[in-house]
């Protein structure tokens, strides 16, 4: 990785990732792109920033060759809870995008990243330790996307030798920038609106295991995979990663060892509790340990001290 474009760099993972990118391996050589600017994010001021819409295909190569790149992460995606109320936007986005990208990878022979979900699982798929290599029948557009995605890339390193890979990454929990419209976002809701209100309204419903990982374990494993020794890589596209299997009561327990007074209610929405329930309980993520070394650091007690810390000196920032 010398020269690497990221898109849909302003969102949750790209906002965190960019900025590591550039401390890693210098400014000038991580060109976020967004199909929005944001004048006052860090993304934008510190480094090259250009706009781009990823369903446009010639503007993506025009950046691509502009730039010399040698790296490709593409983050740009609409994800399951807007993906499900869109779903042909979602096709057009998720699918065409991707679709894209490869193609400039391809054609640059550039090394390529894009993230697949836990979504890529179905109400088919065994719930319990989900094997990496399992049954993949998904009943969300989403789900539908991430499958063929991950496909789409083990076709583009058989087919054309790309140097494709990546991760099935569960619920990111973070406190940079706010979620995206995801399934999981109530795990990022309730800390903040523990610190706000000291009370949250979860609308997934209790007892609703989901796996999870903080931001910090996501990057990490994000630049691990792409400088491993490729001959290791058996699954390029499509690791299990995970951190944490939790349902809200876990999150509530958790947080009121530092705010014994904050209170949580259910207002459960059928449309997004729907979406989880078709996916897993809790994902196994034994084949990315063993072929390219990923261990998680924060479990859920070590992420809610530190959430709960960053997102109190924000909000100090905030109104300082
Ligand atoms: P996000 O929704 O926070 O950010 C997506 C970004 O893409 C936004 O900044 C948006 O402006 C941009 N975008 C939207 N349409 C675009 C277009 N046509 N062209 C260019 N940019 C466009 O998403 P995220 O959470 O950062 O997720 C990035 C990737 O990781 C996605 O593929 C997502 O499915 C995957 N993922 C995320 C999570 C999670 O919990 N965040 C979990 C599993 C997988």
């Amino acid at each position: 990785m010398k020269k690497i474009l990221v898109t849909g760099a302003l969102g949750q993972i790209g906002s965190e990732l960019v900025m590591k990118m550039r401390d890693s391996y210098g400014a000038d050589n991580v060109i976020a792109t967004d199909i929005r600017r944001i004048e006052d994010n860090k993304v934008v001021q510190s480094g090259p920033f250009e706009i781009l819409d990823v369903t446009d295909a010639k503007a993506m190569a025009d950046i691509a060759r502009s730039y010399q790149v040698d790296t490709i992460i593409h983050l740009a995606a609409l994800l399951s809870a807007t993906a499900e109320a869109k779903p042909l936007l979602a096709w057009n986005l998720n699918m065409g995008g991707l679709l894209n990208a490869l193609e400039v990878a391809r054609e640059l022979k550039c090394q390529f990243f894009t993230p697949s979900s836990i979504g890529a699982f179905g109400p088919s798929t065994p719930k319990e330790n989900t094997p990496q290599d399992t049954i993949q029948r998904p009943t969300t557009m989403y789900g539908v996307n991430k499958v063929s995605g991950e496909l789409l890339c083990d076709y583009y390193y058989h087919k054309f030798g790309v140097d494709t890979r990546g991760l099935r990454f569960p619920g990111l929990i973070s406190y940079v920038t706010p979620p995206g419209g995801g399934t999981t976002d109530y795990a990022v809701e309730i800390y903040y609106d523990a610190i706000k209100k000291g009370t949250y309204t979860s609308y997934i419903a209790q007892g609703t295991y989901m796996d999870m990982m903080y931001m910090p374990d996501a990057l990490n494993a994000i630049i691990q995979l792409m400088e491993a020794d490729p001959s290791k890589l058996k699954h390029r596209n499509a690791f299990n990663v995970t951190a944490m299997s939790v349902e809200p009561e876990d999150f509530r327990a958790a947080i009121q060892k530092h705010i014994p007074e904050f209170t949580m209610d259910y207002a459960v929405d059928p449309v997004r509790q729907a979406i989880a329930d078709s996916w897993p309980n809790s994902i196994d993520a034994t084949a990315a340990k063993e072929e390219w070394g990923f261990q998680a650091e924060f479990d859920l007690q070590k992420m809610t001290s530190d959430m709960l810390t960053k997102l109190r000196e924000k909000f100090f920032q905030q109104i300082g």
